[in-house]
């Protein structure tokens, strides 16, 4: 028995990839996955139900069950881009766990269908690594990358939801090139200015974080407090400042 496992996130590059499951795969195989990091935006969450809505599937929901701030109290700190444990602590751990479900379930097979594009090579290797362990601890575990597969870009993907589907892509990339949390920890620092710019509470609250738990999240001791003083260097264009990559699930 096989289950062909979507990491759905709420972007746009995983919603097209439900969409390829389902030319590529019979329906009743197909999962749409979502970790709920109590940190999306909430047009992410209008995106995600109409979306999963038009595909005619279900979401099925494994979460952890804080939330972004309270991963963050527990392990006494702020995570960064070096890292990434609300990643692991939300999405991956869940993530795993389901896949040992489906196993005791008795799925024999399953292919997880993740969002990844070529630029993302690292992470593309460690993505197929994670799959070939789990490979016979629970059942076979393959790794698809559908846009890599198709030579799919990110526009590609957002004229499919709002053109094919008519599901206006999430609000969040009005100004971040990613529908992750909101003040994803692994942004740069033009991504931050665009959070200060479009969430000032999130900002003013990760801003108090870094005083909290007494370090920050960009390297060389660069707090956001320093960034909102010196600003960037130089200015970068709306491509350099997408410097931040999907959560490391690929979701
Ligand atoms: S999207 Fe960013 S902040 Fe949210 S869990 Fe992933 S790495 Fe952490």
């Amino acid at each position: 028995m096989r289950k062909v496992v979507v990491g759905f996130s709420g972007g746009i590059t995983s919603a097209w990839c439900a969409g390829w499951a389902l030319r590529n795969f019979p329906k009743e195989e197909i999962v749409l996955l979502f970790h709920d990091t109590k940190a999306e935006d909430a047009d992410t969450y209008r995106f995600l139900h109409e979306m999963a809505a038009r595909l005619e599937l279900p979401i099925t929901e494994r979460s952890d069950g804080r939330s972004l701030d309270e991963v963050f109290e527990d392990h006494n700190a702020i995570a960064s881009d070096r890292m990434a444990f609300c990643s692991e602590d939300l999405k991956q751990i869940p993530g795993t766990k389901y896949i040992e479900e489906l196993g005791s379930a008795g799925f024999d097979e399953i292919v997880r269908v993740v969002g990844f594009s070529a630029m993302e090579v690292a992470r593309v290797q460690r993505y197929a690594a994670a799959c070939m362990k789990l490979s016979g601890l629970f059942c076979t575990v393959t790794a698809r990358f559908p846009l890599i597969e198709e030579s799919v870009t990110k526009q590609d993907c957002a004229d499919w939801c709002s053109c094919t589907m008519g599901v206006p892509v999430p609000a969040m990339y009005t100004w971040s090139d990613h529908a992750n949390c909101v003040g994803c920890v692994r942004g740069g620092k033009a991504y931050w200015l665009a959070v200060k710019e479009n969430a000032p509470e999130v900002f003013e609250h990760r801003k108090a974080q870094e005083k909290q738990f007494g370090h920050q999240m960009f390297r060389h001791y660069v707090s956001l407090e320093d960034l909102e003083k010196s600003g960037l260097k130089r200015e970068v264009n709306r491509k350099e400042s997408i410097a931040i990559g999907p959560c490391e699930c690929g979701a």
